[in-house]
């Protein structure tokens, strides 16, 4: 069986954690869900769902639990030592062996945290909501570390090639700058112009870079791969509305005893 999780963070950690993204192939979901489609909550056969994650379990090492979210584009992190089926967030923060969070997305960002160390790790559903309302920012605080101690990776998502927003919601993130200059270095970054006046394109990436610079982060990897273009390996909301969502999800192996 094919590894569900082939796409993996470029980061250097020690190999007891565990990350990585999964993509639509290998599973057993029927159109439009086809085929790896984790999400319970978008219409999919749930015992379509369940094999789908039986399978991701298989592929992680033995014992590990993984904590499932309801998201809501909030700025909820929750701890996945306090286990429970599903609980309602956007990140997920892990700090003991033997445990794994998980976002499911389909355009939105999926953020992925660690510490250098390599002891604790997180992941973040980061949607242009969540981003305004500041979801990077509340799964860092989190870390006991210093923010420059902490690593990030930006998993798939809509680019800016496809992401076409109101200018209201460009407005959010210009209106939160500090400084004129800020403002100005945000428009020029993380934003185009659109085909008519009243929208213009927004890019997440570039968002979720400046605010994990502006919050401390030094070392950011990824970034770049729209969901969009790619029909083949993700699910994207924005192409084909009802369809699966993908899996990002990080953890710490269990202890070799
Ligand atoms: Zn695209």
């Amino acid at each position: 069986m094919s590894d569900p999780l082939l796409l993996t963070p470029d980061w250097q950690l020690p190999g007891n954690v565990i990350a990585g993204v999964s993509d639509r192939l290998g599973g057993v979901s029927a159109a439009p869900y086809d085929s790896f489609n984790l999400a319970l909550h978008v219409g999919d056969d749930p015992g379509a769902v369940q094999r789908n994650r039986e399978r991701l379990l298989q592929w992680l090492p033995a014992g590990m639990n993984v904590q499932w979210l309801e998201q809501v584009h909030g700025t909820t992190v929750v701890d996945a030592a306090f286990q429970a089926p599903e609980r309602c967030g956007d990140a997920v923060y892990v700090d003991r062996p033997g445990l794994a969070g998980a976002v499911l997305t389909a355009d939105c960002l999926p953020v992925f945290f660690a510490a250098r160390d390599g002891r604790r790790v997180a992941v973040a559903h980061a949607g242009w909501r969540g981003l305004a309302a500041g979801i990077l920012e509340t799964t860092l605080e989190r870390f006991p570390d210093a923010p420059e101690e902490v690593i990030a990776w930006l998993g798939p998502a809509i680019g800016v090639c496809h992401f076409e927003v109101g200018l209201e919601v460009r407005d959010i993130f210009l209106d939160a700058c500090a400084t004129t200059t800020q403002r100005q270095q945000l428009q020029v970054t993380a934003f185009r112009p659109a085909a008519t006046a009243d929208k213009c394109h927004a890019d997440l990436f570039a968002l979720a870079r400046l605010r994990l610079q502006a919050a401390g982060v030094r070392e950011i990897g990824g970034g770049g791969l729209c969901t969009h273009c790619d029909a083949a390996h993700y699910y994207s909301y924005r192409r084909d509305g009802r369809t699966g969502r993908f899996v990002s999800i990080v953890g710490l192996a269990p202890d070799q005893d």
